[in-house]
């Protein structure tokens, strides 16, 4: 007699041996926070309603940068500090595990300025990077030796050597498969619409409930949902605690590379590719859930391309794209439990989510293995209050 086929969900969750895990969004944070817990022996699926790693974690620029995005010392320059030394170890056993190139570069990232006021500012924002010599205070003679492709109009830089890039997608590609030779279950096209609670107290997560109406039942639920984590039903978030905040990007391709570093100029950046390409980001805009690239966008990101690199103008214009980053009001992501016993949310990494994805994977592990997280993480706790922060 033919057996009924098993749905794939009971399927995953068929190892009664294993703890498993529930991971709600197929980003770079859901997957290499599956990665990480299938290499520890849990059982893992990740539930992603559209494709995996199609929104942010692709449309990002890869800067490894917490010494360019930081601008004040804190928990979450710590954060990302103990993030970015995690990248080479990271991107050795992803290689490992897939003979895959992720195009990271450790080639240091300079912060340009054009006029001596801007410059006097950026000194003084910068004293406590430049006094500890994580930055470096350059004329602008002294950065076009370093970046002979730099703009005569340059009046000076900060350089930060420790900083890094990647190219997003192919981290993505590595991760996804590297997990999914772990074990990890990613399922595409499945919409999760909630939390399952075991009890109307709600003090205690047993799984999700999906757009079909079905259940699936899980010792831990990861939200790693980006910025649509908030429309996850039955997470107690504050109102306001996760925004999507639009970024337009072009690429532009020049045909042979022109720098190695990040640059960053007035109000954009600039990411060199292995290929002669460059991204061009990005525009900060809070528009709701509406992707576009407008006019606008791409004039303001284009004119500050060829002011900060000159020799730009005659390179093609050949991709653009937009995405949301999910932005909280106090810019620090939401990692934690919120006190609800099988619940750990991984989300609101704004626009740092490719730096932080390897210590964000660390965090949730020790989280669900009950032990210590390698940091304190009052300052990232999902219950905090945004009051006095700029809500959106
Ligand atoms: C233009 C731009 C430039 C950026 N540049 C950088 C950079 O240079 N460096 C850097 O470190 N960071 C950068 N970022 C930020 C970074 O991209 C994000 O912080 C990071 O990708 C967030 O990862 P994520 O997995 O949380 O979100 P996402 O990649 O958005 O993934 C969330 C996933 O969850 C899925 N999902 C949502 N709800 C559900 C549901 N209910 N059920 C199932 N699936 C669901 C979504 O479909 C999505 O695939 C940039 C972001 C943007 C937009």
């Amino acid at each position: 007699m033919d057996r009924e086929p098993i749905p794939w969900h009971k399927r995953a969750m068929a190892d009664p041996a294993k703890k498993s895990v529930v991971i709600i969004g197929g980003g770079l944070m859901g997957t290499s926070a599956a990665l990480g817990l299938a290499e520890r022996g849990f059982s893992v699926t990740v539930l992603e309603k559209a494709l995996p790693g199609a929104e942010a974690s692709s449309a990002a620029a890869g800067i490894l940068g917490p010494e360019i995005e930081n601008v004040r010392p804190g928990p979450l320059l710590e954060l990302c500090r103990m993030s970015r030394r995690l990248y080479p170890e990271w991107i050795r056993r992803l290689h490992k595990a897939t003979s895959l190139d992720t195009d990271f570069h450790e080639g240091g990232s300079f912060d340009v300025a054009f006029s001596e006021a801007e410059l006097k500012d950026k000194r003084t924002r910068r004293a406590f990077q430049t006094e500890t010599r994580s930055g470096e205070d350059l004329s602008g003679d002294e950065a076009r030796q370093r970046i002979a492709a730099l703009s005569e109009e340059a009046k000076g830089a900060i350089h930060f050597p420790d900083d890094a890039h990647i190219a997003p997608r192919k981290l993505f590609r590595a991760t996804r498969i590297a997990a999914e030779r772990a074990g990890v279950t990613i399922r595409s096209g499945v919409g999760v619409r909630g939390l399952d609670f075991a009890s109307s107290e709600q003090k205690k997560v047993s799984g999700v409930l999906l757009d079909d109406g079905s259940k699936l039942r899980a010792d831990w639920t990861v939200v790693a949902a980006g910025s649509w984590t908030p429309l996850v039903s039955g997470l107690p978030l504050e109102r306001g605690a996760i925004v999507p905040a639009r970024g337009q990007v072009i690429e532009l391709d020049g045909h042979f590379p022109r720098f190695q570093s990040v640059l960053f100029g007035s109000d954009i950046y600039m990411v060199p590719r292995s290929d002669g390409r460059v991204v061009v980001g990005s525009t900060l805009e809070f528009v709701g859930y509406q992707k576009a690239v407008t006019a606008q966008g791409v004039h303001r990101l284009l004119s500050g391309a060829m002011r900060l690199v000159p020799s730009l103008a005659q390179a093609e214009l050949v991709d653009s794209w937009s995405n949301f980053r999910p932005y909280t009001p106090d810019e620090r992501p939401i990692v934690g439990t919120f006190g609800i016993e099988g619940l750990i949310v991984a989300s609101g990494h704004y626009r740092m989510g490719i730096l932080l994805a390897p210590i964000t994977a660390q965090i949730v592990l020790s989280l669900a293995e009950g032990r210590p997280a390698p940091l304190d993480l009052a300052p990232f706790e999902p219950r905090r209050s945004f009051a006095g922060s700029a809500a959106r």
